[in-house]
Protein backbone atom coordinates (compact mmCIF):
# COMPACT_ATOMS: atom_id res chain seq x y z
CA UNK A 1 0.00 0.00 0.00
CA UNK A 2 2.82 2.28 0.53
CA UNK A 3 4.41 1.64 -2.26
CA UNK A 4 1.30 2.14 -4.34
CA UNK A 5 0.91 5.31 -1.88
CA UNK A 6 4.02 6.97 -2.26
CA UNK A 7 6.19 5.04 -5.01
CA UNK A 8 9.47 4.89 -2.61
CA UNK A 9 10.65 1.38 -1.61
CA UNK A 10 12.27 2.27 1.35
CA UNK A 11 9.21 3.44 2.86
CA UNK A 12 7.46 -0.36 3.83
CA UNK A 13 10.38 -1.40 5.95
CA UNK A 14 10.77 2.15 7.67
CA UNK A 15 7.63 2.53 8.73
CA UNK A 16 7.52 -1.00 10.00
CA UNK A 17 10.66 -0.26 12.52
CA UNK A 18 9.31 2.84 13.74
CA UNK A 19 5.73 1.10 14.66
CA UNK A 20 7.80 -1.68 16.02
CA UNK A 21 10.08 -0.09 17.78
CA UNK A 22 7.23 1.97 19.07
CA UNK A 23 5.51 -1.22 20.32
CA UNK A 24 8.59 -2.11 22.09
CA UNK A 25 8.93 1.58 23.47
CA UNK A 26 5.50 1.19 25.05
CA UNK A 27 5.68 -2.67 26.19
CA UNK A 28 9.15 -1.67 28.36
CA UNK A 29 7.57 1.27 29.96
CA UNK A 30 4.22 -1.39 31.07
CA UNK A 31 6.38 -3.87 32.08
CA UNK A 32 8.74 -1.53 33.97
CA UNK A 33 5.60 -0.14 35.83
CA UNK A 34 3.82 -3.60 36.62
CA UNK A 35 7.42 -4.68 38.27
CA UNK A 36 7.76 -1.39 40.32
CA UNK A 37 4.38 -1.85 41.72
CA UNK A 38 4.87 -5.55 42.31
CA UNK A 39 8.03 -5.22 44.02
CA UNK A 40 7.09 -2.07 45.99
CA UNK A 41 9.88 0.05 44.12
CA UNK A 42 10.17 3.73 45.43
CA UNK A 43 8.86 5.71 42.43
CA UNK A 44 11.92 6.63 40.28
CA UNK A 45 11.34 10.33 39.89
CA UNK A 46 10.88 10.49 44.06
CA UNK A 47 14.43 10.40 46.05
CA UNK A 48 13.82 8.83 49.32
CA UNK A 49 16.54 10.16 51.52
CA UNK A 50 15.10 13.67 49.70
CA UNK A 51 11.71 13.20 51.54
CA UNK A 52 13.11 12.20 54.62
CA UNK A 53 14.92 15.58 54.81
CA UNK A 54 12.14 17.39 53.93
CA UNK A 55 9.36 15.74 56.61
CA UNK A 56 12.30 16.58 59.53
CA UNK A 57 12.46 20.25 58.49
CA UNK A 58 8.70 20.26 59.89
CA UNK A 59 9.04 21.90 63.16
CA UNK A 60 8.34 20.10 65.90
CA UNK A 61 9.58 16.39 64.18
CA UNK A 62 12.97 15.07 65.89
CA UNK A 63 13.21 12.10 63.54
CA UNK A 64 11.40 9.91 60.85
CA UNK A 65 12.25 5.67 60.84
CA UNK A 66 10.62 3.20 58.75
CA UNK A 67 9.85 5.76 56.44
CA UNK A 68 8.05 3.58 53.11
CA UNK A 69 7.23 5.32 49.77
CA UNK A 70 5.63 2.73 46.70
CA UNK A 71 3.65 2.33 43.49
CA UNK A 72 -0.04 1.58 44.98
CA UNK A 73 -1.01 1.68 41.07
CA UNK A 74 0.57 3.67 38.17
CA UNK A 75 0.47 7.40 39.00
CA UNK A 76 -1.11 6.80 42.75
CA UNK A 77 1.81 6.81 45.49
CA UNK A 78 1.57 5.61 49.14
CA UNK A 79 3.96 6.73 52.05
CA UNK A 80 4.18 5.22 55.88
CA UNK A 81 6.81 6.11 58.47
CA UNK A 82 6.84 7.20 61.96
CA UNK A 83 7.34 10.89 63.11
CA UNK A 84 9.32 11.30 66.43
CA UNK A 85 7.86 14.53 68.03
CA UNK A 86 9.27 17.01 70.21
CA UNK A 87 5.98 17.41 72.03
CA UNK A 88 2.71 14.86 71.58
CA UNK A 89 0.23 17.76 72.03
CA UNK A 90 1.27 18.98 68.25
CA UNK A 91 0.69 15.76 67.30
CA UNK A 92 -3.01 17.23 64.89
CA UNK A 93 -0.18 20.02 63.51
CA UNK A 94 2.65 17.42 62.54
CA UNK A 95 0.49 15.25 60.78
CA UNK A 96 -1.46 18.33 59.03
CA UNK A 97 2.11 19.62 58.03
CA UNK A 98 3.46 15.74 56.80
CA UNK A 99 0.28 15.29 54.52
CA UNK A 100 0.05 18.53 52.99
CA UNK A 101 3.83 18.04 51.98
CA UNK A 102 4.12 14.71 50.63
CA UNK A 103 0.69 16.14 48.42
CA UNK A 104 1.86 19.16 47.19
CA UNK A 105 5.91 18.65 46.75
CA UNK A 106 5.55 14.71 46.33
CA UNK A 107 2.63 14.00 44.55
CA UNK A 108 1.90 11.11 47.69
CA UNK A 109 -1.75 10.37 47.72
CA UNK A 110 -1.97 8.21 50.43
CA UNK A 111 0.19 8.80 53.92
CA UNK A 112 0.07 7.27 56.71
CA UNK A 113 1.99 8.31 59.89
CA UNK A 114 2.59 6.93 62.97
CA UNK A 115 3.56 9.82 65.63
CA UNK A 116 5.91 8.93 68.63
CA UNK A 117 7.09 10.32 71.53
CA UNK A 118 10.00 10.22 72.28
CA UNK A 119 10.24 7.32 75.01
CA UNK A 120 8.14 4.50 72.41
CA UNK A 121 10.96 6.01 69.57
CA UNK A 122 13.83 4.77 72.11
CA UNK A 123 12.31 1.51 72.76
CA UNK A 124 12.21 0.84 68.62
CA UNK A 125 15.91 1.58 68.35
CA UNK A 126 16.54 -0.73 71.68
CA UNK A 127 14.54 -3.84 69.70
CA UNK A 128 16.32 -3.44 66.38
CA UNK A 129 19.47 -3.58 68.55
CA UNK A 130 18.79 -7.09 69.86
ZN1 LIG B 1 8.83 3.84 65.36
Amino acid sequence: VTILATGWYPADPIISVLVGGLILWSSFKLVKESVDVLLEAVPSHLDLEEIRASIQRIPGIEAVHDLHVWTVTSGYFAMSGHAVVEDVERTQEVLSAIHDRMHEEYGISHVTVQVEPRAIYQIDVEERAQ
